[in-house]
């Protein structure tokens, strides 16, 4: 791949500065790929529309071609033309919480190409809350396709400088917009079924769904399993490896005295065999024998919201094995733990 100089441009995020947003815009029309920030985590975007521009997302990523991405909209009437049908209940869904972080999925028009859905015939749309994000949506006139801007297999991004680690050399621009609001990546909810299904957990929970439109499901490979094997393939995604850092990531969880006994156990065997060991740790108090200890924050959008970050912080001081405290599985603890079930390489219940 050419090597680029990659230009980090500071944006306000209240007030974008208009001539910073064209600039970004106009690299969009012209078919390239620049990242920026939503409210969830920074995007890799493109023009949706457009094989040639797509193609690159997929390449500069590494990411899978199955894998399809998310198209980013600021406006009802992109949405109409981007898919066949709108049910009642994906009505309800985009007054209630768009612009914000919840994907449909819909069934698409002829309009997108493949590789922008993986060669699917649903496609996952979002309107994004940050003023940024929409801003350079609006100026660019075109939706635009936008995985998270990490190399696969990486933990999201969550500010410019997570970005640059990634894909320094790769894009032209990165907006800079600080950090993220939410942290993790938007709920993916297929619209497309009698009863919708929860394909990823994610900013907005079930719990605020179901307030809204009544029963809805979690996809079967989210419950139970500590990875997807399934063969079912209804979001790509879910059978890829995801939110690795370097370091080995191992979860603990059960009652909070079970855990910090394990954790304990666990620093102290892991550092007599020479580990260096960040504990993530719920218990401002906790007292462990490790490298690196990293509160994780003290209500579950706050451990959301520094969740990535942490887990980059940790390769940033060499760490070998992160060992992680679970968080319960209500409202956000369930993205929560499906992020870290992901990043890790062994789960313990204690
Ligand atoms: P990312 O943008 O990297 O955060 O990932 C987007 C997620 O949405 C992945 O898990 C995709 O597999 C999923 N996704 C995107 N488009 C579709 C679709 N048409 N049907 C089902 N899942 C989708
Ligand atoms: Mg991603």
């Amino acid at each position: 791949m050419k090597i680029v100089k990659t230009e980090v441009v500071r944006v306000n995020v209240k007030k974008p500065d208009n001539a910073i947003i064209l600039k970004a815009a106009n690299l969009i029309r012209n078919g390239e790929v620049i990242a920026f920030p939503t409210e969830t985590v920074y995007g890799l975007g493109a023009n949706a529309l457009d094989t040639l521009s797509v193609s690159k997302i997929y390449r500069i990523k590494g990411r899978p071609p199955d894998n399809p991405l998310i198209v980013h909209i600021a406006n009802m009437k992109t949405l109409r033309t981007l898919v066949t049908e709108i049910p009642p209940t994906a009505n309800k869904i985009i007054k209630k919480f768009w612009p914000g972080p919840i994907t449909l999925v819909l069934r698409k028009s002829k309009i997108l190409p493949k590789i922008t859905t993986g060669g699917l015939s649903t496609v996952a749309i979002r309107m994004p809350k940050n003023k940024i994000a929409l801003e350079l949506i609006k100026k660019s006139g075109y939706p635009i396709a936008a995985p998270s801007a990490n190399v696969s297999g990486k933990p999201s991004p969550t500010n410019a400088s997570h970005v640059k680690e990634d894909l320094d050399g790769k894009i032209k621009l990165i907006l800079d917009g600080g950090s993220t609001e939410i942290g993790i990546e938007s709920t993916v909810i297929d619209m497309t079924s009698n009863i919708p299904v929860i394909l990823r957990p994610g900013g907005i929970s079930k719990e605020s769904i179901e307030d809204e439109i009544g029963n809805v499901h979690y996809h079967s490979s989210l419950i139970g399993l500590r990875r997807y094997k399934g063969k079912i393939n209804k979001s790509p995604g879910m059978k890829y490896m995801h939110y690795s850092p370097n370091a080995q990531v191992i979860l603990v969880e059960g009652t909070e005295i079970n855990v910090n006994i394990k954790v304990a156990e666990l620093t102290n065997k892991l550092k007599s065999e020479g580990k260096k060991v960040c504990v993530m740790t719920t218990n401002k108090s906790l007292k462990v024998n490790a490298e690196m200890v990293q509160y994780m924050g003290k209500t579950l959008e706050a451990i959301a919201r520094n969740l990535f970050g942490n887990l980059r912080k940790a390769d940033k001081n060499s760490i070998d094995v992160i060992i992680v405290e679970g968080t319960p599985y209500n409202n956000t603890g369930f993205a929560i733990m499906n992020r870290l079930k992901k990043a890790a390489i062994t789960c313990i219940r204690v």
